[in-house]
């Protein structure tokens, strides 16, 4: 497809999950505007500030555009066959000499927002060999992946609130206000709140902190951060002792339902009470409205995942939502059928398993074939067998994002070598001997693989470039098949076209032999003029509402999202039980024994004494982890980067607002400007985590003048969620002085 220099283009925004369109003015080969898609069949011309800086961020003058080689303790621009030369000759002697498992990899949240993340890393991480593979999805959303996978049998099935057909719909340790929704794909999801609202409905926000989202909600309870499991297994107590359990349409697909009721039953609201600090009476009310509602949905996210029992809470979450009746149907929680695939024909599989492999230090187990990112630092600086010796870093700042960022920090300075995907020159590829810098989104096609499988109504959208190529720069695809190339072995120069005629070939023989149609057949039929557009074409065609190469006309290609640039929709969200369900039985399975046994521990912990003070993350509308604090429209402004204190706390502490206080955990301390406020419970003390742009040998120029405390000084690598090995990033035990 021709691309033009100026004029008007529609794009999928890349800049979180809400997946908004954006209409973009172009002129002379740079982006002058950015708007809300007035016609996009999701977002119906939703932008967010973030959305609206699209021009900015691609155009920032700090982001690279060659690659970089360290000399020394300076970067130097290099051309790209000497940059990959410089790959293969730090890479390949880690391997001879130490084999696959010295080098490790890290892969960053932004990789889920390309197309190259979706469907090149894959191929990386085979042609590496190395079971060191960890990612921003340990201080995320894992265990929401695990809870699924027991549940269903997929760590990928996720159940997404039906957002425009719920009633009622309870909101633990989210604050889509802010962020525009996560594990849950919904452009302007205010809006879509608002919208429950108006028909009748409610919303409620349960939460340490009094959040946008909050202060919108029909209601608000403040929970002790990490306690939400209690909350939830009192809602579950309520539903069994007042024979509120009603599976509706889901009886017969589900097993456990009798062994949930025994794990239930310590749990009163009154005991849950205790712990988690809403009142028992309140739990029980949540428990019968939920019940009673036409139709509720709960949903729950970093909040409820990033804490000590993280995995049993997102269970819960779904726990609830089964015995209510609301899973799988319109108004509740649904599986999303995303373009790219296809239903499955019959229910039941393998099911769901972690510990294939241990983290060599720690022992812990391998969840999604990743080791937790907590150990990372364990792995690089103990000494041994298949100690990490090499890095491989994918669009991630885990010195910014990743507990005990300080030592993290300092092992990586340890290391024999490290190149890094990226484009800044930032507080972790800082110490990459080779960076190696993608062209902007604005240069690359786009299409959500990641988003569109949460999306809350089943939609697909296909975005060409923007603008012409950087005649200097290079594709994102073009750079991982390079790496993936040098990885497996190949000369460095070798051509990245290798491989993705390598990756068609793959996919178009799995649907020849499906077919019975010979693979050059199929070829000759695939449209695309970039090697992700043509997986992607081949994905759409044989995906559920694909065209089928032609067996079902009509249906979808990249022709027919080429041709619809404001997106194409595809209905609202349709039960999918029992076909999603790849657990062995084929039902929904309640009590894995993984899960079970680790019931035991969140009960011992019932009478535990609250800590004194804990640490609490947040999120800001104009923020996204660490990446966007280069962009001026976004930092501008007042510091948001502040200590939130509740006044009773401030008061016994003797701090007043702009004061600048210690904050003190195990693993480290920092400086913060407090900012006293009702906003927060008392007890709980809140800082954003993504900042701390002071370190030097960085390239972030308007970073640095807005550097912010790095929060994750204070997150501690050894607290971390059994199941899952996801860090603990709220609920910190902290200490606080006047500093
Ligand atoms: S909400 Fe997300 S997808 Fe929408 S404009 Fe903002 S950053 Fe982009």
């Amino acid at each position: 497809m021709t691309v033009e220099a100026t004029g008007t283009a529609y794009r999928t925004c890349p800049l979180c999950e809400a997946a908004c369109g954006l209409t973009l003015t172009t002129r002379e080969g740079r982006i002058v505007a950015a708007r809300g898609d007035r016609e996009h069949v999701f977002s119906h011309g939703f932008i967010c500030p973030k959305g609206a800086t699209f021009g900015d961020l691609t155009a920032d003058p700090d982001r690279l555009r060659r690659p970089l080689v360290r000399r020394g303790d300076r970067h130097e621009e290099v051309g790209w066959d000497e940059a990959f030369r410089a790959v293969e000759r730090g890479l390949r002697p880690v391997v001879e000499r130490y084999g696959p498992h010295a080098v490790a990899l890290y892969l960053g949240n932004p990789n889920v927002h390309t197309m190259a993340g979706g469907l090149y890393l894959t191929p990386l991480l085979k042609a590496l060999g190395t079971r060191g593979i960890f990612s921003a999805s340990t201080v995320d959303q894992m265990p929401k992946h695990v809870a699924c996978g027991y549940l269903y049998g997929s760590p990928v099935a996720i159940p997404v609130p039906d957002l425009d057909r719920t009633d009622l719909l309870l909101i633990l340790g989210a604050n889509p206000w802010e962020s525009n929704g996560s594990l849950a794909t919904a452009a302007d999801f205010p809006g879509r709140l608002k919208a429950i609202q108006a028909r009748g409905g409610r919303f409620v926000v349960v939460d340490p902190r009094r959040t946008r989202t909050a202060e919108h909600a029909d209601e608000h309870l403040f929970i002790r951060p990490g306690t939400d499991a209690y909350l939830l297994f009192g809602i579950v107590h309520t539903l069994f002792a007042e024979d509120l359990v009603d599976l509706g349409g889901l009886a017969g697909h589900v097993t456990g339902v009798d062994r949930v009721r025994e794990l239930a039953r310590p749990f009163t609201p009154e005991r849950a009470s205790e712990a988690c600090g809403v009142p028992g009476e309140r739990i029980r009310g949540l428990a019968r409205e939920l019940a009673a509602a036409p139709t509720a949905a709960v949903y729950g996210r970093i909040g409820t995942c990033t804490v000590e029992f993280g995995t049993l809470t997102s269970w819960l979450i779904d726990v609830v939502n089964v015995l209510t009746g609301n899973l799988d149907r319109p108004g509740g929680v649904m599986f999303p059928l995303a373009a790219h695939l296809s239903p499955r024909t019959r229910p039941g599989g393998n099911g769901f398993s972690t510990g294939r492999w241990r983290s060599r230090v720690r022992g812990l187990p391998e969840v999604k074939g990743e080791l937790p990112v907590a150990t990372l630092a364990d792995e690089i600086e103990t000494p041994g067998d298949g100690r990490v010796r090499a890095f491989i870093t994918v669009a991630g700042n885990p010195v910014l994002s990743t507990p005990n960022g300080e030592r993290l920090d300092r092992a990586l300075g340890g290391l024999d070598f490290m190149v890094s995907v990226d484009p800044y020159l930032n507080e972790t590829t800082r110490h990459a001997d080779v960076v190696l810098p993608p062209s902007d989104p604005a240069r690359k096609g786009h299409y959500d693989f990641a988003f569109l499988t949460l999306a809350v109504r089943n939609f697909a959208a296909y975005s060409p470039p923007v603008l012409p190529p950087d005649p200097a720069g290079m594709d994102e695809c073009d750079i991982l098949a390079r790496l993936t190339l040098v990885a497996a072995g190949r000369d460095a120069g070798t051509d990245p076209a290798v491989l993705h005629e390598q990756l068609l070939d793959r996919a178009l023989q799995r649907v020849a032999a499906a077919a019975g149609t010979p693979v050059d057949a199929l070829r000759a039929l695939v449209s695309g003029d970039h090697p992700a557009e043509r997986l992607l074409d081949v994905a759409l065609r044989t995906g559920a509402y694909g065209d089928g190469f032609g067996a079902r006309p009509g249906g979808l290609s990249l022709d027919r999202l080429l041709a619809n640039p404001h997106g194409v929709d595809l209905g609202p969200l349709q039960p999918r039980i029992p076909e999603v369900l790849q657990t062995p039985s084929g039902t929904v399975e309640l009590c894995a024994e993984p899960i079970v046994a680790d019931v035991e521990r969140l009960r011992g912990a019932l009478g535990r004494q609250p800590q004194d003070l804990v640490l609490i993350g947040r999120r800001h509308l104009r923020s996204n982890n660490s990446w966007m604090h280069n962009v001026p429209a976004l930092v501008k402004g007042r510091d948001r980067c502040t200590l939130q204190v509740h006044p009773a706390d401030a008061a016994r502490l003797a701090l007043t607002d702009g004061d600048e206080a210690e904050v003190t955990s195990r693993a480290g301390a920092v400086h913060a400007r407090v900012e006293v406020t009702e906003a927060v419970m008392p007890g709980v003390v809140s800082l954003p985590h993504g900042w701390g742009h002071d370190l030097p040998g960085t390239r972030l120029a308007v970073a640095a003048e807005h550097p912010g405390v790095n929060s994750n000084v204070l997150t501690d690598e050894f607290a971390i969620d059994v199941l899952s090995g996801n860090s603990v990033l709220n609920g910190i035990p902290v200490e606080i002085k006047p500093a």
